[in-house]
C-alpha cells in the first residue's frame, strides 16, 4: 500500500555538469519495469535542470535539500518554497541532521517550514534522528517522539498523507557505520506506532518510512527488507550512478 522510495540527498556535492551526468546515467541505466519511487535531491541552482530531466520518467522526481520558513521578501540567500515548487520540485527534505546541527533548525522553526511547503504544494522528507550519545543514554525514543510531534502533529491526516518520514541516526551519516537491521527497524517500528496512535492504522500504513545513515548496494537489500523500512534516504551512494542505481533496485 505504501511507496517504496529512494532519495538521493546530494548536499553539497556534484557540480552542474556532474550533476547533470549522473542524473543522465541513472535514467538511461533505469529497468523498463522500475517500481521504486526515485528522487534525486541536488543543489538549489540546478534543481530545475534536474526536475526538467527527470520530467518524462515515470516516478523520478526532483526535490530541494531544504526551503525558506518565510514567504518572501528581504532575507537575503534565502530560498522560499515557491521558488522551489515554480522550479518543478515535488518535494523538499527538512530537518536534516546536517542542517539541524549547523544551522541551529528547531522542531519549531521545522513546522514552519512544513507550512511553507504545504503552502507550496510540495511533499516533505522529514528527518529525525539521534546522537549516539542519546541512543546510549537510551533517550533516542523520545528524542524522534519529540521530533515529529512537535514539527508534525498539529496536521491533519489528509496534510499528514503528504508527509515522507526518513529515519537517520546521526551517528550513522557518512560515517560507514550503518545502524543493524534490527535497530532500523525497532526505530521504524517505533515510529509508526506514534503514527498509528496520532492518525489511526490506515493512516500510518500508508507513511513511507525512509532509512538513512551509509546506506549502501550491499547493505540495502537487507534493510528494505524489513518490514517497516520503506526505502532510504542515500547521501554517498547517491553521488556514484551504479551505486544509487542498486539501491533503487533492492526491494
Ligand atoms: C544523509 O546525509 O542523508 C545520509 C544518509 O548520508 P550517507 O548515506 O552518506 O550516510
Amino acid at each position: 500500500m505504501r511507496k517504496n522510495i529512494v532519495a538521493g540527498n546530494w548536499k553539497m556535492n556534484l557540480n552542474r555538469v556532474e550533476g547533470i551526468a549522473l542524473v543522465e546515467e541513472v535514467l538511461a541505466k533505469l529497468p523498463t519495469d522500475n517500481n521504486t519511487h526515485i528522487i534525486f535531491a541536488p543543489a538549489f541552482v540546478y534543481l530545475h535542470k534536474v526536475a526538467k530531466m527527470c520530467a518524462n520518467t515515470s516516478k523520478v522526481v526532483a526535490a530541494a535539500q531544504d526551503c525558506s520558513s518565510n514567504e518572501k521578501g528581504a532575507f537575503t540567500g534565502e530560498v522560499s518554497a515557491s521558488m522551489l515548487a515554480s522550479c518543478s520540485a515535488r518535494y523538499v527534505v527538512l530537518g536534516h541532521s546536517e542542517r539541524r546541527a549547523n544551522f541551529t533548525e528547531t522542531n519549531a522553526l521545522l513546522k514552519t517550514k512544513v507550512a511553507q511547503a504545504f503552502e507550496n504544494d510540495l511533499k516533505v522528507i522529514f528527518c529525525c534522528g539521534e546522537s549516539l550519545a542519546q541512543r546510549e543514554n537510551g533517550d533516542h525514543f523520545d528524542w524522534i517522539k519529540s521530533q515529529i510531534s512537535e514539527s508534525l502533529f498539529h496536521l491533519s491526516a489528509d496534510e499528514f498523507k503528504n508527509i515522507v518520514i526518513a529515519y537517520e541516526p546521526i551517528w550513522a551519516i557518512g560515517t560507514g557505520v550503518t545502524a543493524s537491521t534490527d535497530q532500523a527497524q525497532e526505530i521504524h517500528a517505533f515510529i509508526r506506532d506514534l503514527l498509528v496512535e496520532k492518525y489511526g492504522e490506515e493512516a500510518a500504513e500508508s507513511t513511507s518510512i525512509l532509512y538513512g545513515g551509509s546506506c549502501k548496494p550491499s547493505n540495502a537489500k537487507e534493510l528494505f527488507s524489513s518490514q517497516d523500512i520503506d526505502g532510504g534516504l542515500i547521501g554517498g551512494a547517491s553521488l556514484k550512478a551504479d551505486d544509487f542505481l542498486a539501491i533503487t533496485q533492492s526491494f
